[in-house]
């Protein structure tokens, strides 16, 4: 059987494309942005290009909105800490969700050593934010709210522009980390009333080591990495062109195929999630309208995700248990005891991303493995076996 992979927001193939615009800028057109001469000028003409195509994905009101970065964890970093740090005068409050990224959550954390006083807002069982607390949690003195668009593990989307408006009625500054939403939803930050937000190159099929906070114009923030004062003096360090090259092509063929790509991958996503969820004591996490297209989250009673990811391996399909960037800890995902779920529920999950690959043939074999893999860990489960008594 040929591989299914569907671990996309972990990690995605460069798309074709991209690498062959991308290219040259490893090789000859090699100058640093900073550089003068011809060969500079060349890499500088690439990274406004990037520039320009990255504003056009998100709407922004100009290129100078975007600011490259090295990681979307660099730029949730920027913003946060860049957020707080300038803006102390204003108020010593920072507002975030329970479920955001540990790349917000941590700056976030971080801010209480310099007297930031950190609250977290609750989200309901489906993982939408509670719009009653967010309101009475805010008050004049909070200067950052952050609430991501889309969650990379259950694949709810956020009811952005109703947080808009609550965060701006008491509140300074919102930022969103839309790293799993963009390319796959449509954004549109002045619309959306979105002061700072996220983006990542390799969750847009473009290369890894490039990511972006889009800034609104007129918000201030400080640095955090001090140097040659590149871009704006907001993140010092020669850029990694060929990244930055890539993410701009690929936010546009994003762009341009959103719709069509969307279209294409609910219906498969639906049939997925229909057929698994055939399997005795088998639930959906996240929302069940309000999610991504490419995004279908489950979890199983009585067996572990890490070992529903290892089974589905051997028959070629790579799933996740969630995030893959917390699975090194064994603690339960944040995610998931935040929409309510106990210790040892939150442990059986599984999450699948679709992809440019996926195809609606791609349903039946992933179902078939998906239930032989539950039935025979269940065997297994000590658990289990005390449920079936
Ligand atoms: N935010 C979200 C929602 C993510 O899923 C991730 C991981 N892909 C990040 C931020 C951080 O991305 P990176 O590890 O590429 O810096």
């Amino acid at each position: 059987m040929p591989r299914i992979y569907l671990d996309h927001a972990s990690s995605m193939p460069v798309d074709n494309r991209v690498l062959e615009f991308a290219k040259p800028y490893l090789s000859s057109s090699h100058g640093n942005p900073s550089s003068l001469h011809s060969v500079g000028l060349e890499a500088k003409r690439a990274m406004e290009d990037a520039r320009t195509k990255i504003a056009d994905l998100i709407h922004a009101e100009n290129e100078s909105t975007i600011i490259f970065t090295g990681s979307a964890t660099e730029a949730n970093n920027l913003a946060v800490r860049g957020i707080g740090l300038r803006n102390i005068a204003q108020g010593k409050e920072v507002v975030v969700s329970a479920i955001e990224h540990m790349s917000v959550l941590n700056p976030m954390k971080e801010l209480q050593k310099n007297g930031f006083s950190f609250t977290t807002v609750p989200v309901d069982s489906t993982g939408i934010v509670d719009l009653k607390k967010l309101e009475t949690t805010l008050t004049k003195n909070t200067v950052l709210t952050s609430v991501m668009y889309a969650n990379n593990e259950i694949g709810t989307i956020e009811p952005i522009r109703q947080i808009s408006t609550i965060v701006h009625e008491k509140g300074m500054y919102l930022h969103v980390d839309a790293v799993a939403a963009a390319g796959r939803i449509p954004i549109d930050v002045q619309k959306d009333g979105i002061d700072l937000l996220t983006l990542s190159s390799n969750d847009l099929y473009g290369p890894q080591g490039a990511g972006a906070l889009y800034v609104k114009p007129g918000v201030k923030l400080q640095s955090v990495l001090l140097g040659g004062g590149q871009e704006r003096g907001l993140r010092s360090g020669t850029e990694n062109v060929f990244a930055i090259a890539g993410m701009g092509e690929a936010a546009r063929i994003a762009q341009q195929e959103m719709q069509q790509e969307s279209s294409r991958l609910i219906p498969i996503r639906d049939k997925l999630i229909k057929e698994i969820l055939k399997i005795d004591q088998s639930y959906l996490t996240g929302h069940p309208t309000q999610r991504l297209p490419h995004h279908a989250s489950f979890r199983f009673s009585y067996i572990e995700g890490e070992s529903i990811l290892l089974n589905m391996d051997m028959y070629d399909i790579q799933v996740s248990t969630g995030s893959a960037c917390s699975s090194k800890t064994l603690e339960p995902s944040h995610v998931l005891l935040a929409i309510g779920l106990k210790h040892e529920q939150a442990h059986g999950s599984m999450v699948l991303t679709l992809g440019r690959s996926t195809t609606m043939d791609d349903v039946q074999p992933v179902s078939k493995a998906t239930y032989e893999t539950v039935q025979r860990l269940r065997k297994l489960s000590p658990m289990s076996q005390e449920w079936r008594k």
